[in-house]
């Protein structure tokens, strides 16, 4: 465990699983208690001006097929509801208000709010990328109140997740950090990458710090997850310590360096080092190390 907040990694919001397909019991809580219906265009939230919380309407929206049942915070209804485009463009003009990535808000988030974003963004994105049925090619339908698709020939889809390790590797009062050519300039962060078929988890971190930075590791140790649905990743996040401090690069990376703990604080504090945001892990594992070193 890290002495480390990881943002929204935990929630009061109980998923209700076994309820999702019991519609007539959804049916009838419906009627008695508060629901809270969150619309969501392409997986992004609809913000009003002036405002850092994303809009929750307690009408439905986008009719019923659009809609997914997240589950029962304080003894309320939660939905996402997927809009079309129309549906979206109208609601932005009556509110107006626009949707936009949950990104730039997420700090302003707490963690139930946060949570409440990140799943019905996955969700979302989940529905419009599985429209068809991936075996067969005909056209799915939603069941289970959003959460399962099944195709005309009863092929079953759910959500999937995508694994990714994300590691902080140090040596002394060292760390090691990289940036990738996409990134705007002078941003660096700790190293990541996708756990691939037929892989352990502990093999992806060892294989993804040799191929970016030719270092091998030792000493791995578990420090926390993050959902993070851009669009379906889950991030699992280590600390490991090197073994040797040879750094070679590959061709995914446009730099890899061993930052110097005081001189990181000091870059970052004049603005020549811009790390990942504070809500993201990658983060967190930053702050653990400048905090456990010196
Ligand atoms: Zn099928």
């Amino acid at each position: 465990m890290s002495s480390i907040d990881i943002y929204f990694t935990r929630t009061e919001l109980d998923r209700c699983a076994n309820m999702r397909d019991q519609k007539q019991r959804l049916k009838q809580l419906k009627k008695f208690k508060p629901c809270h219906y969150v619309p969501v265009f392409l997986g992004n939230h609809l913000y009003l001006k002036n405002e850092d919380h994303f809009y929750v309407s307690n009408q439905p929206m986008g009719g019923l097929k659009s809609e997914i049942f997240l589950g029962i915070l304080n003894e309320e209804l939660w939905f996402g509801c997927s809009l079309t485009e129309e549906e979206a463009r109208k609601l932005e003009r009556q509110k107006d208000g626009s949707f936009q990535s949950l990104r730039q808000y997420a700090l302003a988030l707490d963690d139930d709010q946060g949570h409440v974003a990140l799943y019905s963004r996955g969700m979302d994105l989940w529905h419009r990328h599985r429209l068809y049925c991936s075996i067969c090619g005909t056209k799915n339908k939603v069941e289970s109140s959003g959460h399962k698709m099944i195709c005309e020939n009863g092929h079953e889809h759910f959500p999937h997740i995508e694994p990714a390790v994300i590691v902080l590797v140090s040596k002394g009062n060292k760390c090691l950090l990289g940036r990738k050519h996409s990134w705007p300039p002078n941003v660096y962060s700790t190293l990541a990458g996708f756990v691939e078929a037929g892989e352990s988890i502990e093999d992806a971190v060892h294989r993804e710090v040799y191929e970016e930075s030719n270092i091998r590791i030792k000493n791995l140790k578990y420090f926390g997850s993050q959902p993070w649905p851009f669009p379906s990743s889950l991030m699992v996040a280590f600390k490991a310590e090197a073994r040797s401090d040879d750094i070679r690069l590959d061709d995914e990376m446009e730099d890899v360096r061993w930052f110097d703990r005081d001189d990181l604080i000091n870059w970052v504090k004049e603005g020549s080092i811009i790390l990942s945001p504070r809500f993201s892990v990658a983060s967190s594992l930053i702050s653990d190390f400048i905090g456990s070193v010196g």
